[in-house]
């Protein structure tokens, strides 16, 4: 069978968009053990914060076992260098929204636009989280609260590392424990992965029902997977994994 040039650089064009989102859906599914290009590839596979470090355990938090204020465990974080990603911050991006709210949200980690304005979800997938409460569950983003597992951003938006993760753990949950929500929401892979304390795969635990220290909580897709999968399905699922979230904090 002849081939066309046109019709080669189409048949390579499909070859690369099947790869490519066949690597995502791998990444998706936890997949991050290539032995075989581990040989090839000099940065080490990107890991999946279910752990803490082994090596340095975080001091406990003053509040213990209380309900802290949100600004207590602001404070408490104040200026930080407790780990690496301090060097290349330019904010530290504590949270955002509502402290009395129903529903939180968390995310990973800061990106370049959460780093220079120092509030979460503000780049892309932010808008388009924004667009999601606002127009798909019908409140403003001001309603709820949204945080991230790391406060700082970690370089080129590589995935935060345990030690960090680790390092910055006493600050979720006293967020957590400070807004006390009816409804977590976990934006992703890494954040559901983190509070269930196991490694997750993101597209087959969306939309259903978990609980994280007695508080019911919906995974969902991360805004920038979304992005990157912008198909009615996906789009889809978030919208009724946010109804799922809203009407439990109704009922
Ligand atoms: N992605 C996240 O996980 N958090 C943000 O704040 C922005 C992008």
């Amino acid at each position: 069978m002849a081939y066309e040039s046109s019709e080669l650089a189409d048949e390579a064009r499909n070859l690369i968009a099947s790869a490519s989102a066949l690597v995502r859906e791998w990444a998706e599914e936890g997949v991050s053990d290539f032995p075989h290009a581990r040989a090839v590839t000099r940065e080490p596979a990107p890991s999946t914060p279910t752990a803490p470090a082994s090596d340095s355990s975080p001091e406990p938090p003053p509040w213990g076992d209380r309900r802290p204020r949100l600004e207590e465990v602001k404070n408490h974080l104040g200026d930080c260098h407790r780990c690496g990603l301090c060097e290349g911050r330019q904010s530290i991006v504590f949270g955002d929204g509502n402290p009395e709210t129903d529903l939180m949200f968390i995310g990973e980690g800061p990106g370049e636009q959460e780093d220079l304005r120092g509030l979460p979800f503000v780049g892309r997938a932010g808008d388009l989280l924004t667009q999601m409460i606002e127009k798909g569950i019908g409140i403003p983003r001001s309603e709820v609260y949204i945080c991230n597992i790391v406060k700082c951003r970690p370089p080129r938006n590589r995935n935060p590392l345990p030690p960090e993760v680790s390092a910055c753990r006493p600050f979720l949950d006293g967020q957590i424990r400070a807004v006390a929500p009816k409804v977590i929401v976990t934006l992703g892979k890494p954040a559901a992965s983190l509070l269930l304390g196991r490694d997750v795969a993101i597209t087959r635990i969306r939309g259903t029902w978990q609980s994280y220290q007695g508080i019911p909580l919906m995974p969902t897709l991360h805004p920038a997977y979304v992005l990157r999968q912008y198909t009615t399905e996906t789009r889809r699922a978030v919208w009724q994994d946010l109804q799922a979230a809203i009407e439990r904090t109704r009922a």
